[in-house]
């Protein structure tokens, strides 16, 4: 199974992700994650792309088509990928076509989350994640379990994942960042969902709804 999980930046792809490798021992293949790995190792991608990803812009195709398909040559085929912030524009969802062909996999699945961009910025300003594990949390929609107001953790709450204290914010989780990454998603991602339409392999999750129901919507559309 190959699937994508499209929608705006907070939309919930990093978190129904982590939840379909819990449940399905799927892989997930986040190019957002893949390339802050970059930036923090300091490798020559990482170089390139951090300032472009510090204005909320896009990366080279080239680059995060290249960092699929080599995570996808160290995949086991019978373990399930999901395609995770990727493909972003019409040029990745083309190469996604010729990496996959390659790999002996085609894409079984297009999940749409759709939300409601203006509640996006307060969902993704109020994010933050364990330092050690890198369980998601909000402020105010999904805090560690032992927070009880709902306001930043204060490094002796606990991640109800780990147990760790100590958590981050994503530096491009900003206002005025996530506005650019907003402007980039509807001029150049949401344009290659009509090229799924035609291959009738499009569904749509109600985001806004609660984690666990989305996450059950998306295992209907699995099975
Ligand atoms: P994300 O974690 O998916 O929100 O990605 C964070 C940032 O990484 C984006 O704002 C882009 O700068 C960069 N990025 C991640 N995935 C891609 C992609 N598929 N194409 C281009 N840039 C990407």
């Amino acid at each position: 199974m190959n699937i994508i999980l499209l929608g705006p930046p907070g939309a919930g792809k990093g978190t129904q992700s982590a939840g379909l490798v819990e449940r399905h021992g799927m892989k997930q293949l986040s190019t957002g994650d893949m390339l802050r790995a970059a930036v923090r190792d300091k490798t020559p991608v990482g170089l390139e792309a951090k300032a472009v990803m510090d204005r909320g812009e896009l990366v080279s195709d080239e680059i995060v088509s290249k960092l699929i398909d080599d995570n996808l040559a160290a995949m086991s085929a019978d373990t399930g990928a999901i395609f995770d912030g990727y493909p972003r524009t019409a040029a990745q969802g083309e190469q996604l076509d010729v990496i996959l062909a390659k790999h002996g996999r085609s894409l079984d699945n297009v999940i749409e989350l759709e939300v409601n961009i203006d509640a996006l910025v307060e969902r993704i300003t109020g994010r933050f994640s364990c330092a050690n594990c890198g369980a998601i949390y909000n402020m105010n929609t999904k805090p560690p379990a032992d927070m009880k107001t709902p306001t930043s953790p204060d490094g002796s709450v606990p991640c109800t994942n780990c147990g760790f204290t100590k958590f981050k914010q994503r530096p491009d989780d900003n206002e005025e960042t996530v506005r650019t990454r907003m402007d980039e998603y509807r001029a150049k991602t949401a344009p290659i969902l009509p090229g799924y339409e035609m291959r009738g392999i499009v569904t749509r999750v109600d985001g806004m709804s609660g984690i666990d129901e989305v996450a059950a919507a998306i295992d209907a559309i699995l099975t």
